[in-house]
């Protein structure tokens, strides 16, 4: 078997899903952009209501990288909205969010190993594979969640039905 051990290009449409779901999109290289255009990457958006984003080829792959996030802001913002506040915003979590799924995805790689404790530990397990557990939206609703958990547990020691997790 042969293994990409990276996948920087996967990783941003990944962080991207994970922050606003899937989405149609096609992606494809031309060697010329730069050339035609001035510029690295493209987003079009065809009457179909179908986007292709074109990165140029020639450009090296940190910046592709790059490009192909702040493409997908646009992809995520509509063709309605230009370069702004709010197209600012989504390509700003973009990129924190890639940064944030890389470090823990490469990271995990070399395994140091994470001990979860008692339930809370378990309650952490669960968010930090479902998404991830520095996310701040996550931590909120898991800590609302273990709230609600160590409540129920009380109640059900102290009114003797015991409780299991
Ligand atoms: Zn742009």
């Amino acid at each position: 078997m042969i293994t990409w051990l990276n996948t920087p290009f996967e990783d941003v449409i990944q962080a991207t899903r994970n922050l606003y779901g899937d989405f149609d999109c096609e992606i494809e290289w031309d060697n010329k952009l730069k050339e035609k255009e001035g510029v690295y990457g493209l987003t079009t958006f065809l009457p179909d209501e179908k986007v292709i984003i074109t990165l140029d080829a020639k450009t090296e792959v940190e910046t592709q990288v790059e490009t192909l996030g702040h493409e997908l802001a646009h992809v995520i913002v509509g063709h309605e909205v230009e370069h702004g506040a709010e197209w600012e915003e989504v390509f700003d979590n973009i990129f924190k969010e890639y940064n944030r799924y890389c470090e823990r995805k490469y990271s995990d790689k070399n395994q140091k190993k994470v001990t979860y404790k008692g339930c809370r530990g378990a309650l952490e397990f669960i968010a930090d594979i479902a998404y991830g557990y520095d996310n701040s939206k996550s931590v909120k609703a898991l800590e609302k969640l273990i709230d609600e958990i160590r409540i129920e547990a009380l109640r059900a020691l102290e009114s003797g039905e015991g409780y299991r997790i």
